[in-house]
């Protein structure tokens, strides 16, 4: 059962519901059918607005715990001579007092700290190309605690119940904490904590891939490759963010490649991109490791310098996934 008297648990709930409801707000308002695909100003507004407001939180729940974010304030000064400053002071003062252009610089800056034995971290917008589509995207905050995740949570707002596709809808909060399982409830509304669970599929044929929206962030040869090996015949869904981890940890898709793409072959995750996710998986009965099997690493710094890529699944087809990812030399 998840003890959510705790200060940690207490926290973020708290914070990862305000900064996705903060976050879906500026995809609201800011993000039309006539957006450009260049302007990338909506996701540069709502990742800065929600560092602020989480590394705020944080400053006041745990004034010793450093932040590891990917933003700091000395780009958002100077960008467009301080307007998007302004903006983003808007848009947290709608979510926290006392926010002025200086405070919410000092807020984001207590998130740019490097990680340290104890530390939280956060990806204000994970799936940004997803956010700027009007898709998936999520809000992923993470404690970890000598190298071993401790808490994950995911606010997906355009995800129903951790796996439906539901865009405007009242979105899924899904939170895991090292032994205490992984559960879900709605972002927006109070209610009951449902525990998830993978799937209990061991047929590779039978197998829902999961995999990155942005054939950018794969390699696309590779992942065919695994399809057929596999003899994959469910569609592949193709999603942006942490929200394919909530759906693997709901039982709604059974396997997760994260392949290096021939154009960046020494990619390595980053901390903020997998902490939450794995933990999600993980402790609704799935496992995750890089590709070659090894345990995700989180000493390392600001990424996985450790680690290759990454499988999720739901454990039960990890060996065969592996095995698969040999045999193709992935
Ligand atoms: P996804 O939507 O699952 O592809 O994950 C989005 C995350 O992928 C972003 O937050 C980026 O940090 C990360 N990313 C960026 N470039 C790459 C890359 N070349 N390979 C893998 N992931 C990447
Ligand atoms: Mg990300």
């Amino acid at each position: 059962m998840l003890d959510t008297t705790t200060p940690e648990i207490k926290f973020v709930i708290h914070s990862v519901r305000q900064a996705s409801l903060l976050v879906k707000q500026v995809q609201a308002e800011m993000v039309s059918p006539a957006h450009t695909k260049d302007d990338r100003s909506p996701v540069t507004i709502a990742d800065f607005a929600a560092q602020a407001l989480v590394g705020q939180l944080i400053m006041q729940a745990f004034p010793n715990d450093p932040l590891v974010g990917e933003e700091d304030s000395a780009t958002l000064r100077t960008m467009q001579d301080g307007a998007s400053l302004e903006r983003v002071t808007s848009f947290v003062s709608k979510y926290t007092d006392q926010a002025t252009p200086d405070s919410v610089c000092e807020w984001i800056d207590h998130g740019s700290a490097n990680p340290a034995a104890r530390y939280w971290t956060l990806d204000p917008i994970d799936g940004t190309k997803g956010f700027l589509r009007g898709g998936q995207f999520a809000v992923a905050l993470a404690l970890v605690e000598d190298g071993e995740v401790q808490i994950g949570v995911l606010g997906c707002p355009n995800l129903k119940n951790s796996y439906a596709q539901e865009i405007g809808g009242t979105g899924s909060l899904v939170i895991a904490a090292h032994g205490e399982g992984t559960w879900v409830t709605s972002l927006t509304r109070t209610q009951d904590f449902k525990p998830l669970q993978v799937s209990d599929i061991v047929d590779p044929a039978q197998a829902r891939l999961l995999r990155s929206f942005e054939s950018a962030h794969t390699n696309e040869t590779q992942m065919q490759a695994l399809v057929n090996h596999l003899g994959m015949k469910p569609a592949p869904v193709l999603m942006d963010s942490q929200a394919k981890y909530a759906i693997l940890a709901a039982g709604h898709g059974d396997l997760l490649y994260r392949l290096l793409s021939p154009h960046q072959p020494d990619y390595r995750e980053k901390i903020w991109d997998q902490a939450a996710g794995s933990l999600v998986v993980e402790e609704a009965g799935g496992k995750v490791s890089d590709l070659d099997g090894k345990p995700l690493d989180f000493t390392t710094g600001r990424t996985l310098a450790q680690n290759r890529g990454v499988l999720a699944s739901n454990l039960r087809l990890h060996d065969a996934a592996l095995a698969a990812i040999k045999k193709i030399n992935a």
